[in-house]
Order: C-alpha cells, then sequence, then structure tokens
C-alpha cells in the first residue's frame, strides 16, 4: 500500500509503500524532543520523492548520520536519512505529514533517545 506524504507548503511531496502505521516512535533526543516528529522507518527504497530536493535544507549535528531535512519554505520536516548500523539505507518518515490518515489511531511508542546520543 502506499502513502503520500508532503510538507505545509507543499514544494515537499513523497510516496511511501510498506508504511507502519499502527505505531510511530516519539523521542527524547535533543530534535525529536523539539521538533515533535512521530516516526515510522522503511527502507529507502520503499521511498520516492516526487519533488525538486532543492526544496530541502539539509541539517546535521552529532556524528553527522542522520540527514535531518526539512522544507526551506514552511520548515516542516516531513522525513530524514540515514543508516542502519549495519549500513542499509533508511528513511525516517514523520507520519504527521502523511495525508489522509487518522493520527489518534497511530500508537506513539516512546523511545529514550536522548541516552544514546
Ligand atoms: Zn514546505
Amino acid at each position: 500500500m502506499k502513502q503520500i506524504g508532503s510538507c505545509h507548503c507543499g514544494k515537499v511531496k513523497f510516496e511511501v509503500s510498506n508504511l507502519n502505521l499502527n505505531e510511530a516512535i516519539t523521542c527524547n533526543c535533543s530534535i525529536c524532543q523539539r521538533k515533535g516528529t512521530m516516526l515510522s522507518f522503511v527502507p529507502a527504497e520503499n521511498f520516492k520523492l516526487l519533488t525538486d530536493r532543492s526544496a530541502l535544507t539539509d541539517y546535521q549535528f552529532g556524528k553527522k548520520s542522520i540527514h535531518h531535512f526539512f522544507c526551506s519554505t514552511c520548515g516542516v520536516t516531513s522525513f530524514a536519512e540515514g543508516k542502519t548500523p549495519e549500513g542499509i539505507p533508511m528513511i525516517a518518515i514523520n507520519v504527521r505529514c502523511v495525508e489522509n490518515i487518522e493520527l489518534s489511531m497511530v500508537f506513539a511508542k516512546q523511545i529514550d533517545g536522548k541516552s544514546f546520543q
């Protein structure tokens, strides 16, 4: 099953397949806590950016292993890119940006990311 996700202004839009919408991660690490994202992860091949990459600003910090993208126009974070410890490219989808879903039906699983920073 495919879902469409987007930022607020629409300059960032993507298609994602087999996204787990039963459960998403909320995290207390320095960036998740501030942004309030709810993340669900998919392998990179399940993700297709439908808009131009130039609409994104790439923010990195710390070990710089994750690309914390946000829309340069509206500021919304709809996804991030990283790798598993095994080196498999993954996309973290902010399920808050997935269109036409019932957010209250997504279970928010709290992760203690702060302890791993
Ligand atoms: Zn935008």
